[in-house]
């Protein structure tokens, strides 16, 4: 039942529809029996900022934002994590009482979530860590496994310009590639993280010979639709171990639900199962 005192939050994005984020807040919200509420909004490509102002001081607590808005959302902030400021981008907003926005990026907690869940023996300082793709979330994964004490990372981009600006920005542990010459890196590789949209339905898949990276290198995707990409395919018919990018989503939604709601989620709901029949529709 939604009352007078429902904390209410949400997830911003354009389009917003295919989102699974509302599952997954409002079955953790209900298995906790927390008065609370998270809905969907799509303004349109010139709406967000209208949105975002427009819900300063109000009662809502928080936004998750999605594309095309992380950029944005980190621009009309008053205050910026340190991971967001590395990451370049937002995926977390929240509200303060007094007006003012607060930006965040919890998708590199969900990165590392997702591998501590999924490939719980793998440790970011075990070697090379190989990202691939150049926009936002492969610098977010990067500035995460920096965090995390990884000391080398090559960042493979098929525009070899945007990998040289994530390494400039970021420091002189990541060494820059083009897609065409990814194989010295993979040879090295303890993971190899597919940060691009390839492997997405609708688009083109991509083209990475994985069966160069040692046996034991764990292979990541952050396309989660499909569940199983061409990429990571690739990787179980090698039988490399593999994480994949819903482990990620439900990773990364953990520090937002705190962040709303004050309380960490409940375990003893699966909500990746709700996850996986969501996608299966
Ligand atoms: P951007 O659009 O900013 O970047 C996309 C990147 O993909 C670009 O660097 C582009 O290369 C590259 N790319 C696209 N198609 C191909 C291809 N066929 N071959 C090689 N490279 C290609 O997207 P984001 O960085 O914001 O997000 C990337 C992906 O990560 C998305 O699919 C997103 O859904 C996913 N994601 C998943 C999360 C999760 O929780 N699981 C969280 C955040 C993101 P170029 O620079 O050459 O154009």
């Amino acid at each position: 039942m939604i009352t007078g005192k429902t904390m209410v939050a949400g997830v911003v994005g354009r389009p917003v529809a295919h989102s699974l984020s509302p599952i997954l807040h409002n079955a953790w919200l209900a298995e906790a029996g927390i008065d609370g509420v998270y809905v969907p909004f799509a303004p349109d490509a010139f709406g967000f900022e209208r949105l975002a102002n427009g819900f300063r001081g109000s009662a809502v607590r928080g936004l998750n934002v999605t594309l095309p808005f992380k950029e944005a959302a980190l621009a009309i902030a008053d205050k910026v994590s340190d991971r967001a400021r590395l990451a370049a981008a937002a995926n977390l907003i929240t509200f303060e009482p007094n007006g003012m926005i607060h930006a965040d990026n919890t998708d590199g907690l969900g990165l590392l979530g997702a591998f501590a869940t999924q490939a719980p023996d793998f440790d970011v300082r075990d070697g090379g860590m190989v990202v691939i793709g150049g926009g936002g979330a492969a610098r977010g994964a990067v500035a995460a496994l920096l965090a995390a004490g990884a000391w080398r990372i090559w960042i493979v981009n098929r525009t070899l310009e945007k990998a040289e600006a994530i390494a400039e920005a970021l420091g002189d542990k990541i060494r820059p590639l083009p897609l065409n010459h990814a194989a010295s890196a993979l040879r090295d590789a303890a993971a190899v993280i597919n940060a691009t949209s390839a492997g997405l339905s609708g688009e083109g898949s991509l083209d990475v010979d994985l069966s160069l990276t040692p046996p034991s290198a764990v292979i990541m995707d952050m396309v989660y639709k499909p569940l199983q990409t061409p990429f990571l395919k690739q990787a179980r018919d090698l039988g490399r171990p593999t994480v994949d990018g819903l482990a990620m989503l439900i990773a990364q939604a953990v520090p937002s639900f705190e962040a709303f709601y004050g309380a960490l989620p409940p375990a003893s709901v699966d909500v990746r199962a709700l996850a996986l029949k969501a996608l299966e529709s």
